[in-house]
């Protein structure tokens, strides 16, 4: 199964696998953006860090995803008022502005080439939701003075979409969309640069406390890291490696399709604004145009192990419902990833213990999330607490059943809500 991200990377680089034993300050687990994050920031402050990575950097979710840098948190802002007043609801506001800024900031200051372009608009899929949209423009303008989003009513959808299928939308400025695993892979290479050592093919099999009783000791089946911290972040590909934080999340499989490029005519009329796009399903349809201008299109998950034996043909019946102009259309690349939701969409952050921190559950949401925890871990490990406190002090709740039922009652939960979609 191969992606048109890994088709389209850019050189990426090598690394070899962890033998031996190792020293480090600070020791993190998974090449992702979560981990990479981590160690370019980390190292930025003069840590030294070693990454171990059980596959190949960008194997998981940040190698395989929409690549929509989405403003805010994965929950809308009003439920974040109302659940934890306005105070910390405006920073997590705020803060979510930060992560995109992150993202644009690493991309400008490293160079990386990776197709950033501007906006998402977010499309109702059901009359009775552009109520919502329209109610959230507002809300983020009297209560934040927000002024990048702006409700489109159906009698002009035409200026944003080429598509029967929407009631409404909201058109935001403000978030970006990018070619992920260029991005990651840029900031690898900012990373070695800065000196972290990563190694691939090395899977972690367990850690504990250091015959010194001071460090952790991290081993995979060839080496041993020992460091003074450890940082978890595997997100959707954790399996059983820390059973302490596995009930918080549930693993979810989301697919991909990219197509052939697209005429600039055709192009024109998918993506008139040139933005992502998503949509108000409960397994959301997201979308956009690549670098070369195919249509870049998520639709449809499953809740088991494996991914479907036709993947190209799965997705294609939603980008179908949205755009049945590209029935004609070849669909080159189809793939699947593994991402990470909680049971209230927000991110799970935490420590293990004082010297092991762990950030996961992004809901979705991870491109600028995960990116931006990178720069709270470094924060909070250089002393600076207050900001990863704020998000590991959010309440989040283990799924119902914990590790081992959860899947059951909560698979049945999620094809429930999948099923509305379609009714
Ligand atoms: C199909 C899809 C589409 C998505 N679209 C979007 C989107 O458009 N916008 C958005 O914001 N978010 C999106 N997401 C979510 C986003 O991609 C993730 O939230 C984000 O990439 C998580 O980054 P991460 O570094 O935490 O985890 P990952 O990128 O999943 O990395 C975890 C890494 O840990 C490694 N690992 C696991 N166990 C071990 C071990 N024992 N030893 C060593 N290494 C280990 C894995 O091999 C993996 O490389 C999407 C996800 C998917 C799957």
């Amino acid at each position: 199964m191969s992606s048109y991200y890994s088709a389209s990377a850019n050189k990426p680089q090598s690394f070899q696998a962890l033998a031996g034993d190792q020293n480090a300050d600070i020791c993190v687990i998974g090449a992702g953006y979560t981990g990479i994050s981590s160690a370019l920031h980390l190292a930025e402050r003069g840590y030294k860090v070693i990454v171990i990575e059980a596959e190949t950097v960008g194997f998981g979710a940040s190698g395989r995803n929409g690549g929509h840098v989405g403003i805010g948190q994965r929950q809308d802002q009003q439920y974040l008022e109302d659940k934890f007043g306005h105070e910390i609801a405006s920073t997590l506001w705020y803060m979510g502005l930060e992560a995109v800024d992150t993202v644009k900031e690493l991309i400008q200051k490293h160079r990386i080439k990776c197709d950033l372009k501007h906006g998402n608009v977010h499309f109702a899929h059901r009359a009775k939701y552009t109520h919502e949209l329209e109610e959230e423009v507002a809300f983020l303008h009297d209560h934040y003075g927000f002024d990048q989003m702006e409700y489109v009513p159906k009698e002009r959808l035409s200026e944003v979409i080429n598509s029967d299928a929407y009631h409404g939308a909201v058109v935001d400025r403000a978030s970006k969309h990018l070619h992920p695993l260029n991005f990651l892979l840029g900031m690898v290479e900012a990373a070695t640069k800065a000196g972290v050592v990563i190694y691939e093919n090395s899977r972690v099999i367990s850690y504990g406390d250091a015959p010194n009783g001071r460090q952790v000791a991290v081993k995979t089946t060839q080496g041993q890291v020992t460091a003074n911290e450890m940082i978890l972040a595997c997100n959707g590909y954790i399996e059983k490696l820390e059973p302490k934080i596995n009930g918080y999340i549930m693993p979810i499989n989301n697919f991909v399709l990219a197509t052939e490029p697209l005429s600039d005519e055709l192009a024109a009329q998918i993506a008139p604004l040139d933005t992502s796009m998503s949509d108000s399903r409960f397994v959301i349809n997201y979308w956009k145009l690549s670098g070369d201008n195919r249509l870049i299109f998520g639709g449809g998950e499953n809740y088991r192990r494996g991914f479907p034996s036709d993947i190209k043909g799965f997705v294609r019946k939603y980008m179908l419902q949205v755009y049945p102009q590209l029935a004609d259309t070849n669909i080159d690349y189809g793939w699947g990833g593994t991402l990470a939701i909680t049971l209230n969409r927000l991110p799970h952050f935490g420590r293990v213990q004082d010297n092991i921190w762990y950030m996961q559950g992004y809901s979705g949401h991870g491109v600028p999330t995960a990116t931006f925890a990178g720069k709270l871990i470094a924060e909070a490990i250089s002393g600076k607490l207050e900001r990863f406190d704020l998000m590991a002090n959010l309440p989040t709740t283990k799924f119902p059943g914990g590790t081992l039922l959860r899947w059951p009652g909560m698979v049945t939960g999620m094809l429930y809500y999948a099923l509305r979609d379609r009714i």
